[in-house]
């Protein structure tokens, strides 16, 4: 599965954040330390005057106080720039805050945005307290241009989407979107969370600015929250940049130094959850109680010739939807073991999610008002011992 792109992506994260050699001694550590500080220490005036003037350059990277970040935080921007192409990365303190950043950058009064349907959740709550406070109002589409030129208005000016999706893992063909967003001069902002830079890179495919929840995939530990904007074209990396300061974006240095450590085993964790996701799939596809089974890389899935087209590998994210009741379908849920019943993805455990049936009405692509939904996070257990635990738990299910 490995591309040349990743390899190269692979040698990269080894070397990323490396400290410099002290001028006296010529040595390093290997590992960069957390720089923990809130402001910045100048030898004289000449060199705050430098480094004030340095700042309209934005490739320059200078940092006059602590809420602009150290070299930690440096690394981790690099990180995130070579995953995604991109000339620049901005942090935030969680994902949420990242897509908040990208649409109060890029918004303003009176601006209509294009949604697709299958947006992580949240994005609606960010529309209904804060966007339509300010004027700016939402439609959720599928994410097709037929359906999208239907509900473009005068005032559209961003096109939002997630590819793959939140729940069911649905593949957007952005190089499509892309052409559609230049058609109609909008902005196309995606939420790449799922590939994390690392197997799909939405800017090398026509896509304005990417986002990425670091808590999931990049920190890969559970242990941190962290969220990036990332952006290749110059006017909107000012826009972008000018807009995270004013809005007082700051991520602690021991958050970011975690994420750096994580990024160094991320394409070691995605292609073993990758491989124990497609070992669920393969065994799940042979249960009865199994209509579907949503994961890209899965050969049934509707979305698997873009997913070979436009990616490099996949991930432990997968969705099954079951013929089972939901009294059911939460008695499996009760029964796993080794899955944890619980939100969030991207870490080293197995997680499990009750799709609440509630929250798929708004999804064009869910057909399947009649069934259950479980998504599953396949984590870095044996697949055999995962797998052991979903026929166990089917079996409690079935006697129900
Ligand atoms: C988790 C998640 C987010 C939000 O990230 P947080 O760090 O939890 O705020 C955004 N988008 C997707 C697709 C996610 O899975």
């Amino acid at each position: 599965m490995s591309s040349s792109s990743t390899q190269k992506l692979d040698t990269f994260l080894q070397h990323a954040g490396l400290a410099d050699f002290d001028p006296v001694t010529g040595a390093a550590p290997v590992a960069l330390p957390s720089v923990r500080t809130s402001t910045v220490r100048f030898k004289n005036l000449a060199a705050l005057d430098k480094a004030q003037a340095a700042k309209s350059d934005l490739r320059l990277r200078s940092t006059t106080y602590g809420r602009g970040g150290m070299q930690t935080h440096a690394a981790l921007e690099q990180v995130f720039c070579t995953l995604e192409g991109a000339t620049q990365a901005l942090l935030s303190s969680s994902g949420m805050a990242a897509i908040s950043h990208a649409m109060l950058a890029l918004l303003s009064q009176g601006d209509h945005v294009l949604v697709s349907d299958n947006v992580y959740g949240p994005v609606r709550y960010l529309e209904k307290t804060v966007l339509s406070r300010m004027g700016i109002t939402c439609t959720y589409s599928p994410a097709c241009p037929d359906a999208l030129r239907e509900r473009l208005r005068p005032t559209t000016r961003m096109l939002y989407v997630e590819s793959p999706g939140s729940l069911l893992m649905e593949m957007l063909d952005l190089p499509l979107l892309a052409q559609f967003a230049r058609e109609h001069n909008l902005l196309l902002v995606t939420d790449n969370t799922w590939g994390s830079g690392y197997i799909y890179r939405p800017l090398e495919l026509g896509v304005d600015v990417s986002i990425v929840a670091g808590t999931k995939y990049i920190g890969g530990h559970s242990d941190l929250m962290l969220g990036a904007v990332m952006s290749a074209e110059p006017e909107l990396d000012r826009i972008l940049f000018d807009n995270h300061y004013a809005l007082g974006h700051s991520v602690s240095a021991d958050d970011v130094w975690l994420a750096v450590r994580g990024a160094r085993t991320l394409p070691l964790r995605m292609r073993e959850s990758a491989a124990n996701a497609l070992q669920v799939c393969d065994f799940l596809s042979r249960r009865l109680e199994v209509v579907r089974l949503f994961h890209p890389a899965w050969s049934q899935d509707p979305g698997h010739a873009l997913w070979q087209r436009d990616c490099t590998g996949s991930n432990g994210m997968l969705s099954v939807q079951l013929n089972l009741s939901a009294v059911q379908a939460r008695a499996l849920v009760d029964a796993l073991t080794l899955f944890g019943i619980g939100y969030s993805w991207g870490g080293f455990e197995s997680l499990v999610q009750y799709v609440d049936p509630g929250v798929l009405t708004g999804h064009t692509y869910w057909q399947g008002a009649q069934h259950s939904l479980l998504r599953l996070h396949v984590g870095l257990e044996s697949a055999t011992d995962l797998i052991a635990d979903l026929q166990q738990a089917l079996d409690v299910a079935a006697r129900h």
